[in-house]
C-alpha cells in the first residue's frame, strides 16, 4: 500500500502515531535533585517569606525558586498544610519541613521556555510552572536549573520540539487563513439557501438546545465522575514561587457583556479583520436573511456570488487539508517531546477522572444521541468524521479544526451545508462540551484538595452553572479552557493561584477535551439537520 494515496484518515492516523513515538524517543525526560534542600520560613514585616534553598557545588545556599513573600492570609490558603503561622510566628526557629522526592523539567519551543519544578512537602506534591523568555532568565530566577539548560539548549530534544511546534503552528495559520472567509461564504450560502426565517427561527432554536442538553449532561457526568473518584483528596496544594496563573479577574456579568459586545459588531469590517467570530456569524446571518428578502435580480446575483465564493473556499481548504498528516505529525510529535512522565504520574488520579469522564461522554452518552435522536450510525459518523476528530486532537483548536469539520461532516458525513454550515461555526465558539466537563473537574478537584473547603450540594450547582458558561465563553483556541477557569474558581471562592497545580498537565487536557468539543458539534450537525427535517 502506498502510504500517500491512502485515504486521508487512514494517513492522519499514521502521523498521529509516528509523531507520538517520534516525540517520546526525543523526549527530554526530568532531572531528579538529590541534594539536600532546606525549606525555610520566617516572619517579617507582617509578611511570611517562604524560600527553598539547596547547597550548590561551591558550598553556598541558593534558591531554587524565587523566594515568595504573602500575608498571613495568602500564606494559610495557599499553603493549608504547611505548620499555621500562629504556631511558629513568636519562637525563635521557624519550622523545618521535609521535601523529598524533587524533579524538574525544562522545553523549549518557538516562543519561551517552560520551566516545571515538582517536590513534595510533608508527604504532599508542590508543582512550581513558569514560562521564560530567555536562557538568563533562567540564569537569574532559577540558577540551579541553569547548566541543565545549557546542556539542553545544544540537545536534539530541543531542536525537535522548536521545529514540530513550527511547523504545526505554520499548518495551524493556514487552517486560520481559511477559516473565516470560509465561515463567512459558508453562512451566508446556508442561510440564504434555507428561504426564510421561520425555518432560520426554527433551526436556531433546536441547535441552542442541543448545545445546552449535551453542555449539561457533560457536566453532570464530570461530576459524578469526581465524586465518585475523588482525585483531590488527600492530594495536593498549589505551588510556591512565582506560579503562572492564567486569566484575570473577571467577573461573569462582565464576560457576558463582553459577549454581547462582541454579538454586535460596531463594524463588521474590524469584526472580519480580527476574527471575532460571534460578531461574523451575527452579521453573516443578518446578511444571508436580507439577500433572502431583497428583489429578485439582487437576489439572485448575491446567492450566486456567495456560492462561487464558498465553491472557491472550499477548493482552498480542500488543498490544505491534504496537509493535515504533516500538521498531525509535527503536533503529535511536539506534544509528546514537551510532556514530562513524572509529572502526569503526580496527578494521575486527576487525568484519569478527566479521561474517564471524557471517554464516558463521547464514548456513550453521544454515540446513544446520535442513534436514538439523529437515527445515524455511531460507529459510520465517526469514522466519516475521524480527520477531523484527530486534527482536533492534535492541535487542541476547535477554531483552527473548524475547515475540516465543515468538510468532515459535509463530504464524508453527507449532512447539508445548510445544518453544517449555521451549527459548526457556532458550535466551535459556544458548545464545548469538553470544555465544560473539564471545568467541573477541575474546579472539583482543586476544591477536594484544599483543605478546609465545603463541598456541598449548593457549591456543586454553583460549580456546574459557572461551568456551563464558562464554556461558553471559552475561545476555541489551546488553553482557553483555563483561562476561564478563574470564573468557575472565583463563583466559588477558591483561590486563582490553585490553577498552578494542573497547567502543567493542561496540554494533554486540552487535546481531549477539544475532540470532545469537535465531537459534539459534529453530532449536533446530525441532530439538527433530522430534528428540523421533520418539522
Ligand atoms: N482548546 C479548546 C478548544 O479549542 C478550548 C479549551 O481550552 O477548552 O476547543
Amino acid at each position: 500500500m502506498n502510504p500517500f494515496k491512502a485515504a486521508l484518515h487512514i494517513q492522519i492516523f499514521f502521523a498521529l502515531v509516528i509523531g507520538a513515538v517520534i516525540g517520546l524517543f526525543f523526549n527530554p525526560g526530568e532531572e531528579h535533585l538529590e541534594k539536600n534542600l532546606t525549606f525555610s520560613l520566617k516572619y517579617e514585616q507582617g509578611k511570611v517569606v517562604v524560600a527553598e534553598k539547596e547547597v550548590d557545588e561551591k558550598g553556598n545556599e541558593v534558591l531554587v525558586v524565587p523566594e515568595v513573600r504573602l500575608s498571613a492570609k495568602e500564606y494559610s490558603t495557599r499553603y493549608p498544610n504547611l505548620p499555621k503561622l500562629e504556631s511558629w510566628k513568636e519562637t525563635a526557629k521557624p519550622p523545618v519541613i521535609e521535601v523529598t522526592k524533587r524533579h524538574y523539567r525544562l522545553i523549549e519551543d518557538a516562543k519561551s521556555i517552560h520551566v516545571t519544578y515538582c517536590r513534595d512537602y510533608n508527604g504532599r506534591p508542590v508543582i512550581t510552572t513558569e514560562n521564560l523568555k530567555t536562557g538568563k532568565e533562567i540564569a537569574d530566577k532559577y540558577p540551579l536549573f541553569a547548566k541543565r539548560y545549557d546542556s539542553y539548549r545544544s540537545s536534539w530534544s530541543r531542536r525537535v520540539t522548536v521545529i514540530s511546534k513550527t511547523v504545526g503552528d505554520i499548518f495551524l495559520r493556514l487552517l486560520k487563513m481559511v477559516t473565516i472567509p470560509l465561515i463567512v461564504s459558508s453562512l451566508i450560502t446556508g442561510i440564504a439557501g434555507l428561504g426564510d426565517a421561520k425555518r432560520l427561527g426554527s433551526m436556531f432554536g433546536k441547535t441552542l438546545g442541543y448545545y445546552f442538553v449535551t453542555s449539561m449532561l457533560a457536566i453532570t457526568t464530570g461530576i459524578l465522575m469526581v465524586n465518585l473518584i475523588r482525585p483531590g483528596v488527600g492530594a495536593i496544594l498549589p505551588g510556591t514561587g512565582s506560579v503562572t496563573t492564567f486569566g484575570e479577574q473577571q467577573s461573569l456579568g462582565g464576560v457576558f457583556l463582553g459577549m454581547i459586545d462582541n454579538m454586535i459588531p460596531s463594524n463588521p469590517v474590524a469584526a472580519l479583520a480580527n476574527g471575532d467570530f460571534l460578531s461574523i456569524i451575527t452579521f453573516s446571518i443578518l446578511f444571508g436573511l436580507f439577500i433572502v428578502t431583497a428583489a429578485e435580480e439582487s437576489r439572485k446575483r448575491m446567492t450566486g456570488f456567495f456560492q462561487s465564493f464558498f465553491d472557491v473556499m472550499m477548493g482552498m481548504t480542500m488543498f490544505i487539508i491534504h496537509l493535515a498528516p504533516i500538521g498531525v505529525l509535527a503536533f503529535m510529535t511536539y506534544a509528546t517531546a514537551s510532556q514530562g512522565p513524572e509529572i502526569f504520574g503526580t496527578l494521575a488520579w486527576y487525568m484519569l477522572t478527566v479521561f474517564l469522564a471524557l471517554l464516558v461522554h463521547a464514548a456513550i452518552i453521544m454515540p446513544l444521541i446520535l442513534k436514538f435522536v439523529a437515527g445515524r450510525s455511531p460507529w459510520a459518523y465517526a469514522k466519516a468524521l475521524s480527520p477531523a476528530l484527530m486534527t482536533a486532537f492534535s492541535t487542541a483548536s476547535s477554531n483552527g479544526t473548524l475547515p475540516l469539520t465543515m468538510t468532515s461532516v459535509e463530504k464524508n458525513a453527507g449532512v447539508s451545508n445548510r445544518v453544517s454550515s449555521f451549527v459548526l461555526p457556532l458550535g466551535a465558539t459556544i458548545n464545548m462540551d469538553g470544555t465544560a466537563l473539564y471545568e467541573a473537574v477541575a474546579v472539583l478537584f482543586i476544591a477536594q484538595a484544599t483543605t478546609g473547603f465545603e463541598l456541598s450540594l449548593g457549591t456543586q450547582i454553583i460549580v456546574a452553572i459557572t461551568a456551563l458558561l464558562a464554556s461558553i465563553g471559552a475561545a476555541g483556541i489551546p488553553h482557553a479552557g483555563l483561562v476561564m477557569m478563574a470564573i468557575v474558581l472565583q463563583a466559588v471562592g477558591l483561590p486563582l493561584e490553585a490553577q498552578g497545580i494542573i497547567i502543567a498537565v493542561d496540554r494533554v487536557l486540552d487535546m481531549c477535551r477539544t475532540t470532545v468539543n469537535v465531537w459534539s458539534d459534529s453530532c449536533g450537525c446530525a441532530v439538527v439537520e433530522r430534528l428540523t427535517k421533520e418539522s
